[in-house]
C-alpha cells in the first residue's frame, strides 16, 4: 500500500476477548444505551487503522467487517482524515439548502461520472442508506406518477418505516413495528445455491408475479441489491439482473439498484451493476462512499431527478461538508490505489481457500460473492437446512481469537467477509487461517 498506517498491521491479544476494561464499559452501556442497539463484538475501540482495530484493553483485532462495508479505503485512512481535518477548520455546516458549498457539487460530479451509464445524471445527498432508499422511492413515485414498489425475498433496505416495509426479514428488523408503509410488493429472488435455476428462468417468474398480481402499469420501481447484503450475500444467477432491468425499461418501470453495500469498489468494480453492464435508472449509495463519515446519495437520470419541485428533497445535514470532504478523499484513494483491483485480489486470495475448506465438510452449502464481499452458507448435516447455531459458534470462535467477522442471512446462517480493500495480504491470510480453523473445529 502507498499509505503508511499509524497502527502496526498485526493481530495481538493481550487479554481474553472482550477484556476486563471492555466488560466494564459493557456494564455502563447496559445502564445507558437502549438494548435494541446491539453489537456483534463488544470490545470498545480506541484506535483503528487499515485493517486493525485496537481496543481499550490493548488488543489488536483483524477487521474483516469494515464496520459493515464502510471503511473500504481502510480505517482512518489519511486520504480521508486530512481533508476532514482541513474542512473542520474552515466550516462545519451551513446547510446546503440555506447556503451551498462546492464540495457537495464535487461529490455529485464524481457520482455522475462513476455510476453506471453515460446519460445525463443528477444526485441528491443524504445522511444514511435508509434515507437514500426512502428518497429513491419518493423520486420514483413522483417521476412516474405510479405507486407500487417491487422488492425481493431476502432484501434489506433499512430500518426506517418505509425501508422496514421494503426489507424482507421480520425478526429483528420488523417484528412488532408495524403498521408498515403500503404499496410494497415482494417477489422471489434468484438464489442459485438453493433454486438451481438460470437467471432467465428466475427473472421470468419474478416478472410473471408482477404482471399477474400488480400489472406493470401500476409499478413505479423495482428495487434490488445486485448482490444482496444482510439477506445472505446472495448473488443472482447470471442474466437475472439484465432481464429484470430490460423488463423495467420495456414497461416504463424504474430499475433502482440499491448499491449501498456493494458500491465503491467493494465487489471488484466501482458498482456491482457494472459486472453485467446493467444501467439503473436510480442508484442508492452510502456505506463505502465516505470512508466512515455518514453520507448517502441517490443518483439518477436527470429527467427523473429534476421532475421533483424545489424543496421536495433534502434535509438539514444531507451532504454535510465534512462528509463530502471525506467522500472526495475516499474516492481519490479508490482511484489512485485502484481498490477495485485490490478487491479482485482479495477474491482471488479468499475464494480458493474457503472452497477447499468446503470440500472437507457437508456443512457448507455454498461459498459465494464477488471481490471483497464473500459469504459462506452453513447448513445442518446431510441436507440443506440452515444452521444458524453452527454459524454463530464459528463466528464466536473467530471473535475470541481477535478476528472480527460478521454473520448475515434470512436464517442467520452465513458468515460474511467484508475486509477493508487496503488490507495487507499477511493480515488477510492470518484472519482467514483463524476462520478456517474455527470452521474445522466446529464441523469435524
Ligand atoms: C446498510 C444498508 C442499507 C441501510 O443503510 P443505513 O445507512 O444503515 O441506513 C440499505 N440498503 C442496503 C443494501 C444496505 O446494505
Amino acid at each position: 500500500m502507498t499509505t503508511t498506517m499509524s497502527l502496526p498491521q498485526v493481530r495481538e491479544l493481550r487479554t481474553e476477548i472482550p477484556g476486563p476494561l471492555s466488560r466494564e464499559l459493557q456494564q455502563r452501556r447496559t445502564a445507558a444505551v437502549a438494548a435494541g442497539v446491539s453489537s456483534v463484538l463488544p470490545v470498545f475501540v480506541t484506535e483503528a487503522a487499515g485493517g486493525v482495530l485496537r481496543d481499550v484493553d490493548g488488543n489488536s483485532l483483524i477487521d474483516l467487517g469494515s464496520g459493515i462495508a464502510v471503511t473500504n479505503v481502510g480505517n482512518a485512512a489519511p486520504e480521508v482524515v486530512e481533508p476532514v481535518r482541513r474542512q473542520a477548520g474552515e466550516f462545519t455546516h451551513t446547510c446546503f439548502m440555506v447556503t451551498p458549498y462546492e464540495n457537495y457539487l464535487q461529490v455529485c460530479e464524481e457520482l455522475a461520472q462513476l455510476t453506471p451509464g453515460d446519460h445525463d445524471k443528477r444526485s441528491a445527498l443524504f445522511n444514511s442508506g435508509a434515507e437514500a432508499v426512502e428518497n429513491a422511492v419518493k423520486i420514483a413515485r413522483r417521476a412516474t406518477g405510479r405507486q407500487a414498489v417491487v422488492v425481493f425475498d431476502h432484501a434489506y433496505h433499512g430500518r426506517t418505516n418505509l425501508t422496514m416495509a421494503l426489507t424482507a426479514k421480520s425478526k429483528p428488523y420488523k417484528h412488532g413495528f408495524g403498521p408498515f408503509a403500503p404499496e410494497v410488493y415482494r417477489v422471489p429472488m434468484s438464489y442459485p445455491a438453493r433454486d438451481q435455476r438460470s437467471g432467465a428462468e428466475s427473472a421470468r417468474e419474478a416478472v410473471d408475479r408482477i404482471e399477474k398480481q400488480l400489472g406493470a402499469d401500476t409499478v413505479a420501481a423495482v428495487m434490488i441489491e445486485p448482490l444482496q447484503g444482510e439477506g445472505g450475500f446472495i448473488e443472482p444467477a447470471p442474466g437475472f439482473l439484465p432481464a429484470i432491468s430490460k423488463w423495467c425499461t420495456d414497461n416504463g418501470v424504474l430499475f433502482v439498484a440499491d448499491e449501498i453495500q456493494t458500491g465503491f469498489c467493494r465487489t471488484g468494480a466501482w458498482f456491482a451493476c457494472d459486472h453485467e453492464n446493467v444501467v439503473p435508472d436510480l442508484i442508492t449509495t452510502a456505506k463505502g462512499i465516505a470512508g466512515g463519515l455518514p453520507l448517502a446519495a441517490v443518483t439518477g437520470r436527470a429527467e427523473l431527478m429534476d421532475a421533483l419541485p424545489p424543496g421536495s428533497l433534502g434535509g438539514t445535514y444531507g451532504g454535510n461538508p465534512l462528509a463530502c470532504a471525506a467522500a472526495l478523499g475516499s474516492i481519490r484513494a479508490m482511484r489512485e490505489q485502484d481498490l477495485a483491483a485490490a478487491a479482485r485480489g482479495i477474491q482471488d486470495a479468499v475464494m480458493p481457500r474457503l472452497r477447499s475448506v468446503a470440500e472437507y465438510t457437508d456443512r457448507i452449502l455454498d461459498v459465494r460473492g464477488r471481490g471483497a464481499m464473500i459469504g459462506v452458507e452453513f447448513v445442518k448435516a446431510g441436507g440443506d437446512e440452515p444452521d444458524p447455531e453452527l454459524t454463530s459458534r464459528i463466528a464466536k470462535t473467530c471473535h475470541e481469537k481477535g478476528v472480527v467477522v460478521l454473520t448475515c442471512g434470512t436464517y442467520g446462517n452465513v458468515i460474511r467477509l467484508l475486509p477493508p480493500l487496503v488490507i495487507g495480504h499477511d493480515l488477510l491470510d492470518e484472519g482467514l487461517r483463524v476462520l478456517e480453523e474455527a470452521i474445522v473445529e466446529h464441523t469435524r
